[in-house]
Parts: structure tokens; C-alpha cells; sequence
């Protein structure tokens, strides 16, 4: 089958190289110059474990290329998927759709034949429906069915989640692009993986409401997390006692310092907007986004206070940059807001991150980036945990306090023992604990 992915981005690239690895032939459109030179240069432009070898192999046998130009891309293709971004819009929060629509019309005036086009941004309810008056209205005489076919995939695993995934949404209101999203998926349909069909709107919807209640669980343990340091309970033994229930589940149970990233907390945003809008406002995820935000500087504020309530010329050193493990993704990430947060209270920053320093030098000032953890923390009056990277689980600790100005360590994952650290002369915190 012929692909072409609009947007190489994070779900964009991932999603190509896969469609390509499973034997379809993938133009892999972008707008960014610099972007796509380094794909054709063989180089990635972001990181995510695993992506390198598949998109080599993958242009190696001629399945997979790369191009600035969208018009012959979309000419050619069976199937066009949208994969640009869909981000927060500056004001209101709601969804910025301005990328989707451009996509939409620049596909209608290239498009040939019946072309399936697949909407796998993430996107409001409704979009669907836009998408298609406005290719009908650029292009009365085109021949289209427009699917909503929302991506699950996370980033960090990204690749195992695209062929390996729980389920896959579909989205038509028009049968005849049932055969061919089959057919885009055909080793998942033969290998049995869920394929739910669904209405365009549902399909819609249901992306949103899968990552609000994600961030409803994480919020949730968040929150008993606090109420645990209160009363001298431990929560992560609470989420396990919880978690074993099968109609609770263990994943999404690990308290930490709010939830971050490209996706959560927009898509909350954004589907708060929309249900305002419909009148049907779901509070429950109002709260969420609002307890979420004031998290970040609570975390912040934890610091300082770990520090003896002042942190004033300190220097405090941070483990972690990006919002989870194995990407570099900073958008929204948790340590934007905590490193602001000791900043504005006078501390002096240095921090490290396996692969976050590029991305965090576009979104953070005044910070000193070290080389490795243990650099990173000389001469530190606390060092703090953002990030559970792997790297960061089994530090030389006793190496490190004897390096620091302070022995004071913050643990914001969780990923020590109190007792261990506590052994080694650190004064500690936690989250919950
Ligand atoms: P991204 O910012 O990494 O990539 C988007 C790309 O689209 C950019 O490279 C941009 O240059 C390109 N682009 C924009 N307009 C274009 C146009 N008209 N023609 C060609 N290219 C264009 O974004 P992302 O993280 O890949 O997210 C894309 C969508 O997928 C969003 O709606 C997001 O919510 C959703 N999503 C993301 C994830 C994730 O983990 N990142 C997971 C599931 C869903």
C-alpha cells in the first residue's frame, strides 16, 4: 500500500517507519527543512530508543523516504495520515487546530483518486467533519473519506507500542475506507490485536478521554501521596494495595511531581474546552488540570524546604530534565516549572540529563548543564531527582555526598529507599513517604 504521513514528529516518524516495516511503501512528509535533511542524511531528529535502526533499515529497502514536498507525496498515496501537531492554543487552551486544517487543504488540492485520509493527531471531536468541508469546498470534485484514527503510542517505547498495540481506533463514517485501514494494519489485524471500529466522532473522543483518565490516576495517587506525608502512611505501599485490585490495575499508580509532557496536558485542557462548550463540563477533569498545575511549584517549594526553608545563593543540582524516561522531550515537563520555582527563590541551578540538555537549553535560563550526574552534583547544597531515568537508579550515593556542599537529596520518583539513604548520612524526602 502507498503512505504518506503528514508531519515527522514524534508519532509522524514512528508511525511511517512502522507503517513501512510492515511492507507499505512511506513518504514521510514535513515542513521543517532541517528536520527532513537529517532524515535523508540518515540522522534522527529526536530520540527514541529503537527508531534509528528501523528507519535505516527501512530506507535501506526503499520502503521509507523523506521529503519537504507534500503535493507528489499525496499524489501518489492510497492513504494520506495527519500526524502534525495539535498543540494547546495560546489564551484558551483549546486544541490549535491551524496545522491540521493547512494539512487539509494542501492535501485536497494534491490529492488523486479515491484517497482514504486518516486524522491521527490528536483532535477534538468534530474535526473530522472539518477536515471534509473543507476538502469538499477546496475541491468539489475530489474523491475522499476522511477516518479518525487516534495514536496511542508513548514516547520511550514508541515503536513497541505502534506494533504491539492494546487496540487500534478507527473511526469511518464512510465504508469505504474500512478495507483499506485493514489494510494499513493488515500484520496487526492477522496477529489479532483489537481493531475497533467506530464512528468518526466517537474515535475522536475516545483518545481524549483515554488520556484524561490517565492523568485522573496519576493526579489521584498524587494527591493521596500528600495526604500520606500528613498522617505517616506510605504510599507506595497504598498503590500496591490498591493496584492488585484488577478493577484498579497497578499502572499509573506511581506518585511523583505532576504529569508532563506533549500530550497530558493539553488534551486535558482541550477536552475541558469542549466539554464547556457542548455544556457538558466534566469537572473531574477540571480539578485534575488545576491540581496538576499548582503540583509543579509545590515541588519547588518541596526543595526549598528540604534545604531548611531557604535556598537563597544555593546551589541546588538536578537529575532529570525530561517529563518521563528515554526521550528528549521537555515540553511540559515537570522540571521547567521546579528548576523556575528554585530560581525565583535565589537558588543557582546545574542539571543533567541523558538526553533532555538540547531541548532544555531552548526552554530554560540560567541553568549550568553538567556532563554526568556525578559532575553535576559538586559542590551542591541538594540534589534532586526530576527524571526516573535508569541511569539515575543505581548512583554511587556515597560518591556523590562526598562531593556535595550538603548531604541533602530530594527524591521526587521514588526510586531510593529511605532506609539506604538514610544509612549513608542523607537527609531525605520523598514523595508519600
Ligand atoms: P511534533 O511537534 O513532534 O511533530 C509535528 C510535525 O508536524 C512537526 O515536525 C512539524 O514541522 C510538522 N508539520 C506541521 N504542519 C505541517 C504541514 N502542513 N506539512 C508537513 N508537516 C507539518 O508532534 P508529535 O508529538 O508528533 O504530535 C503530533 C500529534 O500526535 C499531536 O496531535 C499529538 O497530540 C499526537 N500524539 C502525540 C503523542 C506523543 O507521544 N508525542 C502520542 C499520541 C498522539
Amino acid at each position: 500500500m502507498r503512505i504518506t504521513m503528514i508531519g515527522s514528529g514524534y508519532v509522524g516518524l514512528v508511525s511511517g517507519a512502522c507503517f513501512a516495516d510492515f511492507g507499505h511503501e512511506v513518504v514521510c512528509v514535513d515542513k521543517d527543512e532541517r528536520k527532513i535533511a537529517m532524515l535523508q542524511a540518515g540522522e534522527m531528529p529526536i530520540y527514541e530508543p529503537g527508531l534509528a535502526e528501523l528507519v535505516a533499515r527501512n530506507v535501506a529497502q526503499k520502503r521509507l523516504s523523506f521529503t519537504t514536498e507534500l503535493a507528489p507525496a499525496v499524489a501518489q498515496a492510497e492513504a494520506v495520515f495527519i500526524g502534525v501537531g495539535t498543540p494547546s492554543r495560546r489564551g484558551d487552551g483549546h486544541a490549535d487546530l491551524t496545522y491540521v486544517y493547512a494539512a487539509a487543504r494542501e492535501i485536497a488540492h494534491a490529492m488523486e483518486g479515491f484517497t482514504v485520509i486518516v486524522t491521527k493527531s490528536t483532535v477534538p471531536v468534530g474535526t473530522g467533519d472539518e477536515v471534509e468541508r473543507i476538502i469538499r469546498e477546496e475541491r468539489p470534485d475530489a474523491d475522499f473519506a476522511v477516518v479518525s484514527n487516534p495514536e496511542f503510542l508513548r514516547e520511550g517505547a514508541a515503536i513497541s507500542d505502534f506494533k504491539r498495540p492494546d487496540r487500534i481506533v478507527i473511526g469511518i463514517e464512510d465504508e469505504r475506507a474500512r478495507e483499506p485501514m485493514i489494510q494499513a494494519y493488515r500484520p496487526l489485524h492477522l496477529n489479532h490485536s483489537p481493531m475497533l471500529f467506530t464512528g468518526r466522532r466517537t474515535a475522536e473522543l475516545t483518545k481524549y478521554a483515554g488520556n484524561a483518565f490517565l492523568a485522573t490516576k496519576i493526579t489521584f495517587i498524587n494527591e493521596i501521596a500528600d495526604l500520606c506525608e500528613k498522617v505517616g502512611a506510605n504510599v507506595q505501599d497504598v498503590a500496591r494495595g490498591i493496584g492488585l485490585d484488577n478493577r484498579i490495575g497497578s499502572k499509573f499508580l506511581h506518585a511523583g511531581p505532576g504529569f508532563g509532557g506533549s500530550c497530558f496536558p493539553k488534551d486535558t485542557l482541550a477536552l475541558i474546552k469542549t466539554a464547556q462548550d457542548n455544556d457538558a463540563p466534566i469537572r473531574i477533569v477540571e480539578t485534575v488540570a488545576a491540581v496538576n498545575d499548582t503540583r509543579k511549584r509545590a515541588m519547588g517549594r518541596k526543595v526549598v524546604k528540604a534545604c531548611g526553608g531557604d535556598v537563597h545563593g544555593k546551589r541546588i543540582a538536578i537529575l532529570g530534565l525530561t517529563f518521563k524516561p528515554n526521550t528528549d522531550d521537555m515540553r511540559d515537563s515537570p522540571a521547567i516549572a521546579i528548576i523556575r520555582t528554585l530560581q525565583d527563590m535565589g537558588a543557582r541551578v546545574t542539571a543533567y540529563d541523558p538526553e533532555g540538555i538540547e531541548q532544555a537549553r531552548q526552554v530554560l535560563d540560567d541553568v549550568t548543564y553538567a556532563d554526568d550526574p556525578y559532575s553535576c552534583t559538586e559542590g551542591a547544597d541538594a540534589l534532586v531527582i526530576v527524571t526516573e531515568w535508569d541511569a539515575f537508579r543505581a548512583l554511587d550515593l556515597g560518591r556523590m555526598k562526598a562531593l556535595m556542599k550538603a548531604p541533602v537529596l530530594v527524591d521526587l520518583r521514588n526510586i531510593y529507599r529511605a532506609d539506604d539513604v538514610a544509612a549513608l548520612g542523607f537527609s531525605y524526602t520523598s514523595v508519600g513517604r
